[in-house]
């Protein structure tokens, strides 16, 4: 009577509890989910199929990605996702390991265990000393890194946090509640690419960046993994914030074992503000207004960052447009597109190069960034 009892009760508890049933679907030995299972557990309607897309559509909420695509946009901000969107018998699937590691802080940062509030950022201006970083003809990027870090700063200090600025070589002293966020500027092999992207740091088991394939370093367990959840929430944070302040395109919240964020205790983020050899981009770094914008973004994504996990907002600029429920945590990007097909929240300067940009694209394919 009892061996038979608690099965049942278990087989109960779990039916009536089904918004956290997933149906676990196994592709290439690894783990995934219905796009289905995930829209029932955040409570947002069904998923709409059209051929290869598909798109939740919840309140102030949306998701979007492609059969193949290894990248999905919540809000529309874009996600490169540690796995590719799969397909099996019409079902599309996401990795579990991309659930758990980026769409359950992204969706409910305030549920991430033990993460400290935050009083202090350590601020990194990228390279320094004899290593310049990129190089364009306006500029080195330890320059203008070094140069957003002090405006950041200033800023933050205004705003009550403390502040420690560091160089990537630099040894530092692991700080209670603080978070970490490296700037550095990109450089291209054509000179062709042009945007902002921001990196956290590659979980265990998944390949970083561009690459498909494992190596034997993607699964070693590092210090830095510790704080997964956070490190794609404070991504989060800082990059849509800079995609607001900066108006440039968007290259997405990359992973990466840079070391710089890989063997630190705190969560940590590497934002690349834009391209030192981009004709545009290069111009706006070279400028005070941008390095503005770059320094405002670093307080806002930091706030945001804050309020996102205490589930409370503090800090909110006016020109954010967000509808979602946690507004703090899932900014809503929804571009604006005119009528030439540029978004209009660019920057202006990067609207009117924009179709040249295009054209060139269009010629050859787009230039892969160094780790610069
Ligand atoms: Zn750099």
């Amino acid at each position: 009577m009892f061996r038979l009892a608690i099965p049942l009760l278990v087989f109960l508890l779990a039916i009536t509890n089904s918004p956290a049933a997933w149906q676990v679907i196994m592709v290439e030995g690894r783990r995934h989910v219905p796009v289905e299972d995930v829209s029932r557990f955040y409570q947002l309607p069904k998923p709409t199929k059209n051929g290869r897309f598909f798109e939740i559509l919840g309140k102030g909420r949306k998701m979007r990605g492609e059969i193949g695509k290894r990248e999905i946009f919540i809000n529309n901000v874009k996600y490169v996702l540690c796995f590719p969107i799969r397909e099996r018998n019409g079902s599309i699937l996401i990795s579990a390991m991309d659930v758990t590691k980026i769409i359950e802080p992204v969706m409910r940062p305030s549920l991430i265990k033990n993460a400290a509030p935050i009083r202090t950022v350590i601020l990194d201006a990228g390279h320094g000393g004899h290593d310049s970083g990129a190089k364009g003809s306006r500029g080195i990027e330890k320059e203008a890194a070094l140069d957003v870090v002090l405006r950041a700063k200033r800023l933050l200090e205004q705003n009550g946090y403390t502040v420690h600025t560091t160089r990537s070589r630099d040894v530092f002293i692991q700080f209670p509640n603080a978070i970490f966020v490296s700037v550095h500027f990109n450089k291209s092999l054509g000179g062709g690419a042009s945007g902002i992207e921001t990196f956290a740091l590659a979980p265990r088991g998944v390949p970083s960046m561009d690459e498909e394939n494992f190596s034997y370093s993607d699964l070693k367990q590092h210090p830095g993994h510790a704080r997964d959840p956070e490190n794609i929430a404070l991504a989060t944070a800082l990059h849509s914030s800079m995609l607001r302040q900066m108006r440039l395109y968007d290259r997405g919240i990359k992973r990466a074992r840079f070391v710089v964020i890989r063997d630190i205790k705190i969560p940590g983020v590497l934002l690349e503000g834009g391209f030192m050899n981009h004709p545009v981009d290069g111009r706006l770094i070279a400028s005070s207004q941008f390095r503005d914008a770059f320094a405002r973004a670093i307080l806002e994504g930091v706030s945001r960052y804050r309020s996102a996990l205490s589930g409370r907002r503090d800090y909110q600029e006016p020109s954010a447009v967000a509808s979602a429920t946690d507004k703090s945590s899932v900014p809503d990007l929804t571009p604006a597109v005119s009528a030439t097909g540029v978004p209009s929240s660019l920057n202006e300067a990067v609207q009117r190069a924009a179709e040249e940009i295009k054209k060139k694209a269009a010629e050859k394919p787009s230039p892969t960034p160094n780790a610069n």
